[in-house]
């Protein structure tokens, strides 16, 4: 056993503190990984928070991370995959029973037996695991992602959740060339939605309530922005939609984009407000449109969709922080200020 250095929340209401965890030594199939850039996305602050208290309550001291880009540093002897040098990545999982129905069909996210990569019960030291905010982790290299080497890495690091927790939805709804697609709220999840559907060739329209992100989301891909205020804007996208990604955090009216899907029309809420959201059924009825959530998405397709921003130069747009300012990131998290990923340079905490 290892002792590393880390952030950590003491409460929901603590800042982040520097402290120490235990990482094991790796074992058989096991990779070790030492850390260089963690993004941070909005499920970290839900969860040091406390906000989801309702399905997955937090186990503090809570060490949240699970966009992590980093080298590895020891393998297990049974490891195939990686050796000491390479670039790995690590994302929301670390590890599944890999023989039920859904880890079968590649989509080990929804195991009955999955262990998450941060808050969970943790079956070889005890405890809960602890995520990206470290200086190293060690995890089953089946869970472990190869990074293609053209990507820049603090870019690439939200990839492994933002990235795939979008380009997953995109892919299962069919966006393609010809198909008009929205996506609702520009954060960390959102500006990848616009990267990938711009990619996919469809035609993208982008929802924000922030007016200044308007040329930065034409940049990112969109072909229009709606600001979601300005009801005559909204209206003119009435029933016009093939598909729409939802991924605001906090409550909003939902009834406004299933009123803009088109007959047949999807909306996929990937973005997880603790409270529920009222929808009204008749306007879903009327036109079988359908409503929908996914989750991040299996590690085939993690890869799939890392070899895929290989191809099209795809990483996230980050301001990279060291891990001193995690506190202030969160602030202004909440206030949809950040553009339009945090990436923490993990070199940062070894100086402390
Ligand atoms: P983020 O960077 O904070 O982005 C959320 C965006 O939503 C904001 O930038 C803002 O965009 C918009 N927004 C915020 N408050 C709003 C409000 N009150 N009304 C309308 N729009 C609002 O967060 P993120 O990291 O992208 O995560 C988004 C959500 O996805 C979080 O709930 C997170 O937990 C969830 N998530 C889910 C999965 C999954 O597997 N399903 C995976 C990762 C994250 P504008 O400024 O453009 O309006
Ligand atoms: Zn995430």
């Amino acid at each position: 056993m290892n002792k590393v250095k880390a952030y950590a929340v003491a409460s929901a209401t603590s800042p982040f503190a520097s402290t120490t965890i235990a990482r094991r030594d790796p074992i058989e199939h096991d990779v070790e990984i030492e850390i260089l850039f963690c993004g941070i996305c909005h499920s970290d602050l839900h969860q040091a928070r406390n906000e989801w208290k309702d399905v997955m309550p937090t186990v503090y001291p809570c060490v949240p991370g699970h966009e992590i880009v980093g080298r590895v540093t020891k393998v297990g002897p049974a490891v195939t995959k990686f050796k000491v040098g390479d670039l790995a990545a690590v994302g929301c999982m670390v590890d599944s029973d890999g023989t039920c129905p859904e880890c079968k069909a590649g989509m080990e996210q929804f195991c009955p037996n999955i262990a998450l990569t941060y808050n969970f019960p943790d079956k070889h030291l005890g405890g809960v695991t602890y995520g990206g905010y470290s200086d190293s982790i060690v995890v089953r290299e089946s869970f472990v992602l190869r990074v293609p080497a053209n990507l820049d890495l603090a870019g690439a690091a939200p990839l492994l959740c933002a990235g795939i927790t979008t380009y997953s939805p995109l892919r299962h709804w069919g966006v393609t060339k010809g198909k008009k697609v929205g996506v609702v709220g520009l954060g960390g999840l959102g500006h990848m939605g616009v990267k990938f559907a711009h990619a996919l060739g469809a035609h993208v329209v982008v929802f924000t309530t922030s007016p200044g992100k308007k040329e930065d989301a034409l940049r990112l891909g969109a072909d229009e922005v709606v600001i979601s205020k300005d009801a005559n804007e909204m209206a003119k996208h009435a029933g016009s939609f093939d598909f729409i990604l939802d991924a605001v955090a906090a409550s909003h009216d939902i009834n406004a984009y299933i009123n803009m899907l088109a007959r047949d029309g999807n909306i996929t809420m990937v973005g997880a407000p603790d409270q529920p959201l009222p929808v009204s059924v008749f306007p879903l009825i009327m036109r079988r449109r359908s409503f929908s959530g996914s989750c991040i998405g299996g590690i085939a397709e993690t890869q799939e969709m890392l070899d895929f921003c290989s191809h099209h130069n795809i990483v996230s747009d980050v301001e990279v922080i060291p891990i001193q300012k995690v506190n202030e990131a969160y602030e202004r998290l909440l206030k949809s200020d950040v553009k339009y990923r945090f990436s923490i340079d993990m070199a940062s905490l070894k100086s402390k």
